[in-house]
């Protein structure tokens, strides 16, 4: 995102975050309640950077962002090097677990990965203050909110691909170009 290009567009963060009304809904972590084998199965599903992490799938209420590169490392070393994890140990972000049962394997810590404050903003934010601060903190995505839910990410990528296709829609950039 170079600091020269002017984003002169009236586009709002809901215009350009994702998913889109047809995509499937945004891939998410719960803090709780996931094992080791569905975080797992998660990221072999997807080709995503990260996830955002929410208190629950119904409440939707953010609690962090983890990236996919630090999430699949730590699963790798806790199967590998803490003793007793399988597929059904749980999967915990919360600094302090519920309480386990005695019977259940040991559950896997990934509060040391989590971002506890991804850089958020809502569906009315200005496309051109979002751009402006993925400049100026040299963000690679940011989280969209609404009422307190998670509803959508913007990624780098989707913000260089929106401002391409503002610049071929519109007729007076392309007069001034
Ligand atoms: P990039 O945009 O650099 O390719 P990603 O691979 O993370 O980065 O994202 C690919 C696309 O999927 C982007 O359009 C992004 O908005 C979207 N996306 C990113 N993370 C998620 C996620 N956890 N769930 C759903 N969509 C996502």
């Amino acid at each position: 995102l170079e600091a020269k290009e002017e984003f002169p567009h009236k586009t709002l963060a809901t215009d350009v975050m994702r998913p889109r009304q047809s995509d499937p809904p945004l891939s998410v972590l719960t803090q709780s309640g996931m094992s080791v084998e569905e975080v797992e199965r998660l990221i072999a599903d997807t080709t995503y950077s990260g996830f955002p992490v929410v208190i629950s799938q119904q409440s939707q209420r953010l609690v962090g962002f983890v990236l996919r590169r630090d999430l699949v490392i730590s699963l790798e070393n806790a199967r590998r090097h803490q003793e007793g994890v399988v597929s059904v140990s749980a999967v915990l972000f919360t600094e302090c677990g519920p309480p386990a049962s005695p019977s259940a394997p040991p559950a896997v810590k990934l509060h040391n990965i989590l971002d506890l404050s991804p850089f958020t903003v809502t569906v009315h934010t200005p496309m051109e203050i979002v751009v402006d601060i993925f400049r100026k903190l040299g963000l690679r995505q940011c989280l969209v909110i609404q009422n307190g839910r998670l509803l959508g990410i913007i990624t780098k990528k989707d913000i260089l691909k929106h401002m391409a296709q503002m610049a071929n829609r519109d007729p007076e950039s392309i007069l001034f170009n």
